[in-house]
C-alpha cells in the first residue's frame, strides 16, 4: 500500500532488476515476485511448476512448534494461537501463507521458526522469576529469535575452528535493526539475549531492550499509558531513536555522533555497552570462548563498532587485527594471529537456512 513499493530482483550472472509497482495486497506482491522467477529475461525457472516447495520464515512458534512444519490445518490453528504473542508479524506470515496457497495451489508450504533454534536452552536459562502457575498457564518463558541466522551463523563458523563441533563455544552477534546474541555450545544454543518477544535483551534501533520492568509499570502510570500504547513506546520509539533523538537507522546515528551530537554519542555506548556485558554473561554460561562472530547489518558494516565491543575483551587476551577489521560485508577471520579468542565477520544467510530446512524436511 506504500506509494514505495519497490521490488528488487537479482538472479546470479543476470543483472538487478528493479520494479516499482504498488501493491496492495500479499498476495499481488508475492505474484509479482513469482513472475520475476519465470521472466524469460530475468528469472532462473521456466514456470512455477518447476516451484516443489515455499518455505516461510515464522517469528514466533511459541510452545506449539519445536520444529519446521509443514502447512496443514492444524498448523494454521496453532499459528493463530501464535498471534497474541507476534502481532505485528504473525498475521503477515498467514496472510503470506495464504497468498501462497492461492497462486501456487498443491505446493507444500513449509513453516521455519525464529524459536526452534533456540529450544535447546537449558530450563535455568529460558525460566523467568514469576509464579510457576503463571509462566505455565500463559507460557511465558524466554524464546528467543533470529534462530535462523543464529543456525546459519554457527554452522559456518565451524569450518574456521580448529575444534571439534561438540566441544565449540561460539558467541553470535546478530546486530540489526532487531539484534540479539546467542551463546552455542557444541552447535547447540544455551541462551540467548531475546525472550518472551523481541523486545528483551540488547538496545535496537526502536526497541528498548531489558528494562526494569518497575520502570514500565511506573510509566504506564504517570503518563496514562494503555497496554498498546506502552507496547508501541518500548518497539518503536525507544532504542537507538529513543536515547538520540536522530534516528533508528544505525548510520545516522553514528554520523550524528561524529558531528557532535552528545545524545547520539550516549546511544552508541549504551549499544555497546549492553552487547558488551551480555557477550560476558554469555562467556561464563560457555565456560569459555573459541569465537566471536558479527552479522547482520551493523555487525557486518560497522568497522567501529565491531571494534568497540572487542575492546572489553582485551582482558582475554582478545586482539582484533584492525586492518583485517576495515571492512564491510566480507566473510572473513578480523582477529589478530595472536589473539585468544578468534573473531569473525559471517554475512547471515537466512534464506539458505531456510531452503536448506525445507529440503531436509522434504526429503524425509
Ligand atoms: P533488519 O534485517 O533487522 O531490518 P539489517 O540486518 O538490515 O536489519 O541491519 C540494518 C542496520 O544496519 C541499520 O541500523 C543500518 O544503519 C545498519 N547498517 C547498514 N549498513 C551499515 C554501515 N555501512 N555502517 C553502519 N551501519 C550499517
Amino acid at each position: 500500500g506504500s506509494d514505495d513499493c519497490t521490488l528488487k530482483y537479482e538472479a546470479a550472472d543476470k543483472g538487478a532488476v528493479v520494479i516499482k509497482q504498488k501493491t496492495f495486497y500479499h498476495k499481488d506482491a508475492i505474484d509479482l515476485v513469482l513472475q520475476e522467477l519465470i521472466s524469460e529475461k530475468d528469472g532462473v525457472i521456466k514456470s512455477t511448476k518447476d516451484i516443489w516447495a515455499v518455505g516461510h520464515r515464522i517469528v514466533h512458534g511459541g510452545a506449539y512448534f519445536n520444529k519446521s512444519a509443514i502447512v496443514d490445518d492444524d498448523v494454521i490453528n496453532k499459528l493463530e494461537q501464535c498471534i497474541l504473542l507476534a502481532p505485528l508479524h504473525t498475521p503477515a506470515n498467514i496472510t503470506g501463507i495464504r497468498a501462497c496457497q492461492t497462486l501456487l495451489p498443491g505446493v507444500p508450504e513449509i513453516v521455519v521458526f525464529d524459536t526452534v533454534f533456540h529450544n535447546t536452552m537449558p530450563k535455568k536459562a529460558y525460566t523467568y522469576g514469576i509464579p510457576k502457575k503463571l509462566s505455565e498457564k500463559h507460557n511465558i518463558r524466554k524464546y528467543g529469535f533470529h534462530g535462523t541466522s543464529h543456525s546459519y551463523v554457527s554452522k559456518r563458523v565451524m569450518q574456521y575452528l580448529d575444534v571439534p563441533v561438540e566441544e565449540s563455544k561460539v558467541v553470535i552477534c546478530h546486530l540489526g535493526n532487531g539484534a540479539s546474541i546467542s551463546a552455542v555450545k557444541g552447535g547447540k544454543c544455551i541462551d540467548t539475549s531475546m525472550g518472551f518477544t523481541p523486545l528483551d535483551g540488547l538496545v535496537m534501533g526502536t526497541r528498548c531492550g531489558s528494562i526494569d520492568p518497575a520502570a514500565v509499570l511506573f510509566l504506564m502510570e504517570r503518563e496514562n499509558l494503555t497496554p498498546l500504547e506502552a507496547d508501541r513506546l518500548l518497539n518503536k520509539k525507544s532504542g537507538l531513536l529513543g536515547i538520540s533523538g536522530v534516528s533508528s537507522d544505525f548510520r545516522d546515528v553514528e554520523i550524528a555522533a561524529m558531528e557532535g551530537n552528545e545524545d547520539a554519542k550516549d546511544a552508541l555506548e549504551v549499544f555497546k555497552y549492553r552487547i558488551a556485558t551480555t557477550i560476558g554473561g554469555y562467556i561464563t554460561a560457555l565456560g569459555g570462548i573459541d569465537a566471536l562472530v558479527f552479522t547482520a547489518g551493523i555487525g557486518e558494516n560497522s568497522i567501529t563498532t565491531r571494534e568497540g565491543i572487542c575492546e572489553y575483551f582485551e582482558y582475554l587476551g582478545l586482539k582484533l587485527d584492525k586492518d583485517k577489521n576495515n571492512v564491510r560485508n566480507d566473510e572473513r577471520e578480523i582477529s589478530a594471529d595472536d589473539s585468544k579468542v578468534k573473531v569473525f565477520i559471517i554475512p547471515t544467510d537466512e534464506e539458505i537456512e531456510i531452503a536448506r530446512e525445507v529440503k531436509q524436511l522434504l526429503d524425509k
